[in-house]
């Protein structure tokens, strides 16, 4: 596998307000209803005198894991919580985690937050430093520009900044229950978060800590080599339309949008032949592709009816039940993708989710909401229903690194204070962004699609991608598509079901 080393960086790009680049083909459904149903009030968190000390303990767990210690190494070692410092014992070494004072965490719930840059522990010339230059660290109490983490003896490090505060509250989206802003769809927007007003949307900062703590553990521990880290993909399709109920406005667009007419020759002639419309035949065609490459499928279906958001397809019917059969028996995954009105854990979000269950024949299953119409209660929505994973954590408006990590996780809750029993692998670009939020060309949106893959190979993270059956149906997107499985060829997926029963990634 090789990528390209000479991609443009990924700035900050505008979100824009008119239509994309070249096509109007991923122009989300058009509807003169604009609904504020659903849109959840913000559940600002008290962080009291701050983090509990199980919360810290779930930070620092977070962290050792993105340095890549094993489990049965991490066992041996001993952390203590208190009131200023969190302080790992290994063996006679000592790694001192230093806590924001009581008093921050009030200056924190007004919604300032302050970002710092840091330095790597050890300054000799290092790979990494290319695509790392430094330590973005968001939500610190107190200006800082040193070394993450600094030698204080020959057995002992600190972290001078509350680095556990940090990687707790961007993993658990603290910004997300602070913020009242919302967008339309009742959404939290990627120009609304401090990681895209401070330009480090691109960067998976939380993996990145876990680089600089491995630099101190290999000077505590000698002996000790961490893992090799290797990339991983996620591949996932939302089916949000397969082209029933028959629209001939779609149809037409296949022509008039995306210049496609054999796509609407198919869809008029179809029903006399027998023949599945495009939309339909695009899923089983995102199916071959991706076993061209070597790689497998998450395909997220819908048992929504039909409202200005949702096509409101029949999974019922033989054309469909016969793609569900070709798409298991070629290894497929099979998921779930609650409707648009689904969003704040309504009872109509349990009948979908067990809806899909039956129609695909298995209970533990994954899946993503429909618009990204997503909350970090949403996370406990899901939880409920004893879904698998979710994988709704990314942006609509700018692809990156919501969470500020390619590493699935269990998310914390900060309102409960414990753990969720739910794998979030975190959602790093969908088609839709690229070509109509950001507006970006098919070349330049295979640049940073690229570049996310380098920073998700750097951190041995999973490179999470969503596209539509749709956009597999646009000249130029869908030839970006097959671009980026090219370059991905044959990388392992992501195997959920292994991390879930052994806890291991
Ligand atoms: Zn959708």
């Amino acid at each position: 596998m090789s990528f390209s080393k000479q991609i443009p960086d990924l700035e900050r790009v505008p979100t824009p307000l008119a239509p994309l680049h070249g096509s109007q083909m991923l122009v989300p459904p058009v509807s003169s209803r604009i609904s504020k149903e659903g849109i959840l009030p913000s559940l600002r968190v008290q962080m009291g005198r701050g983090p509990s000390a199980e919360a810290r303990l779930y930070a620092f767990r977070e962290l050792a894991f993105r340095s890549a210690i094993p489990q049965e190494l991490l066992d041996s070692w001993s952390v203590e919580v208190s009131d200023d410092a969190t302080v790992v014992t290994l063996g006679d070494a000592r790694i001192r985690f230093r806590h924001a004072p009581s008093t921050f965490w009030s200056e924190l719930a007004g919604g300032n937050y302050q970002v710092v840059h840091a330095s790597w522990p050890y300054q000799f010339v290092n790979h990494r430093a290319d695509l790392v230059p430094d330590f973005i660290v968001p939500f610190v109490d107190r200006t800082y520009a040193g070394p993450l983490f600094v030698r204080t003896s020959e057995k002992s490090w600190e972290c001078p900044i509350d680095l556990l505060a940090s990687v707790l509250l961007t993993l658990s989206r603290f910004e997300e229950l602070q913020s009242d802003e919302r967008d339309m769809h009742g959404r939290f927007l990627a120009t609304q978060s401090v990681a895209l007003k401070h330009n480090f949307l691109h960067r998976p900062v939380v993996d990145e800590y876990g680089l600089a703590l491995e630099q101190v553990i290999q000077s505590l521990l000698p002996g000790w080599r961490p893992a090799e880290r290797r990339l991983m993909v996620k591949l996932s399709h939302d089916i949000d339309e397969i082209g029933f109920p028959r629209n001939m406005s779609n149809s037409l667009g296949h022509t008039v949008k995306r210049r496609k007419p054999s796509a609407t020759l198919r869809d008029l002639i179809g029903p006399i032949f027998g023949l599945r419309p495009s939309l339909l035949e695009a899923v089983l065609r995102l199916a071959e592709l991706s076993k061209r490459h070597g790689m497998v499928s998450a395909l997220y279906w819908k048992f929504s009816g039909q409202t200005a958001w949702d096509s409101g397809y029949d999974l019922a019917m033989k054309p469909v039940r016969e793609v569900l059969s070709c798409l298991r028996n070629a290894g497929m995954e099979l998921g779930v993708h609650p409707g648009y009105d689904t969003f704040g854990g309504s009872r109509q979000l349990a009948d979908e989710v067990e809806r899909i269950r039956e129609v695909i024949g298995e209970s533990l299953i994954g899946g993503r909401q429909h618009f990204l119409r997503w909350h970090p209660c949403t996370w406990r929505d899901w939880e409920k229903l004893g879904l698998a994973y979710d994988s709704t954590v990314g942006f609509s408006d700018h692809i990156g690194f919501r969470a500020g990590t390619c590493v699935p996780y269990r998310p914390w809750s900060l309102e409960l204070n414990r753990e969720i029993a739910l794998l979030e692998i975190p959602l790093l670009a969908m088609d839709v962004t690229l070509a109509y939020y950001m507006r970006l060309s098919p070349e330049r949106s295979l640049a940073m699609l690229l570049q996310c893959v380098e920073r998700c190979k750097l951190v041995g993270g999973v490179f999470t991608l969503l596209w539509h059956n749709r956009s597999l149906l646009d000249p130029n997107y869908g030839h970006t598509y097959q671009k980026v499985l090219s370059a991905l060829e044959f990388t392992p997926g992501f195997d959920w079901k292994h991390t879930l029963s052994t806890g291991q990634y």
